[in-house]
């Protein structure tokens, strides 16, 4: 045998192990006769690929209808197990820490939210974002399992090749090395990434954009982010700051953004922009049910209390609603006629009031896009909500075990 051909027997020998295992998570449970139907690959490879894969832990054995195999029983069924190894996916968000526990059957083991107001300094949150993660590694320890990676979403630049942080304007963070930061306090790979691309990429794999492979995720909050699926790959660009949405230019000597610079999308489209014009309109006179709420003062808005607002017909939530919901409809417009998207996803905070929105940000799409671009896709809300960047931080480790098992073999 020449190296050539050894090279690309492995090489072939990798594949067949992702075909398997991909098949598998996304038709379990199979029998061995099933996946070579399926995959097209001949009984005696599917043979020694499962055996490996059981070897391994991977994947188990069951019976015919998905209960613990029997003696005596004819076919023997095979899913992936649960207990092969945990992925978890953390968000670093603008006053909280989010983690999430999830085993090999994409099932939450634990999920923690925790408020970081109270930690001011940048230092402070990192080494109580350690803290939780040594926790969350405890849990897995105790069940002797391997956790595969940990995924992290921040909301701002972020340098992939090397692990960095660059800027988050909302965090006041720069240059941070979270990644080696995390790998050395916890020795488990790390994952780091926009988080708006992650829940992007959370939404593709295991929610609203599932079976899409051309998708745009919007998500808007306290910034306004997103994430491009192209050809099922979350797009990064030559440097990775592709999908940074929220910083297209839309109003030419436009209000000042967080980034620095004038009239980006998020100072229409984002959250604020939505606070802003309630209290715009408060400020000038105008009578609401929202101010019963919150006592003149304007830090108390938030999104649910200005849906509840909606929902009673106040004229100055409506309106503010309806400003909002036409300019992301602007927004998303544009970017559909550049990425001819299957789905458009609605996430982030500002989900929470996809009712109002929805049906205007549609109607504006409708006005100011092209038809032939608009006939095929649809705008939906998120199905992770607030929690698409972790189910994104597990999707990129679990999207990396599955392409790439050989690394997890022995
Ligand atoms: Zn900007």
């Amino acid at each position: 045998m020449n190296k050539r051909y050894s090279v690309d027997h492995a090489a072939m020998r990798d594949m067949n192990l992702t075909l398997i295992l991909n098949t598998l998570h996304a038709k379990a449970p199979l029998s061995r006769a099933a996946l070579a139907h399926i995959t097209g690959l001949n009984k005696a490879t599917v043979s020694s690929i499962v055996k490996d894969l059981l070897t391994n832990g991977l994947i188990r054995e069951t019976g015919t209808n998905g209960t613990p195999v029997e003696v005596g029983r004819p076919a023997i069924n095979l899913e992936p197990d649960p207990t092969a190894g945990y992925f978890i996916g953390v968000e670093i968000g603008v006053g909280f820490i989010s983690i999430i526990t999830v085993n090999f059957a994409i099932e939450i083991i634990s999920h923690r939210y925790e408020s970081t107001f109270t930690y001011y300094s940048q230092e402070k949150i990192i080494e109580r974002l350690l803290f939780l993660l040594t926790e969350s590694k405890q849990q897995v320890i105790k069940m002797q399992r391997p956790i595969f990676g940990i995924g992290i979403g921040v909301p701002g630049l972020v340098d992939i090749a090397n692990g960095t942080l660059l800027f988050a304007p909302n965090l006041g963070w720069q240059d941070v090395p979270l990644r080696s930061l995390v790998e050395t306090a916890l020795n488990i790979p790390v994952y780091l990434a926009n988080e708006a691309n992650l829940a992007a990429l959370g939404e593709s794999v295991f929610g609203a954009g599932q079976g899409c492979k051309n998708m745009l995720y919007v998500s808007s909050g306290m910034g306004l982010g997103g994430g491009v699926i192209l050809n099922g790959r979350l797009v990064e660009g030559a440097t990775g700051f592709a999908g940074e949405v929220g910083h297209m230019l839309v109003e030419r000597n436009g209000r000042r953004c967080n980034c620095g610079s004038h009239g980006c999308w998020e100072t229409v489209a984002g959250q604020q922009a939505l606070f802003r014009r309630v209290e715009e309109a408060i400020t000038s006179g105008q009578s609401s049910w929202i101010s019963s709420q919150i006592e003149a003062d304007f830090n108390k808005l938030s999104i649910p209390l200005i849906v509840e607002a909606a929902l009673k017909e106040d004229t100055v939530a409506t309106n503010a609603l309806q400003a909002t919901a036409e300019w992301i409809g602007i927004g998303m417009a544009s970017l559909m006629n550049v990425i001819n998207p299957q789905r458009v996803i609605l996430g982030g905070p500002m989900s929470a009031a996809h009712k109002q929105l929805l049906p205007i940000i549609r109607q504006t799409v409708t006005a100011n896009s092209w038809h032939w671009v608009q006939d095929k896709v649809k705008i939906v809300p998120a199905a992770h909500g607030q929690d698409a960047a972790v189910m994104g931080g597990v999707a990129i480790v679990y999207r990396d075990v599955l392409n790439n098992p050989r690394k997890w073999l022995h």
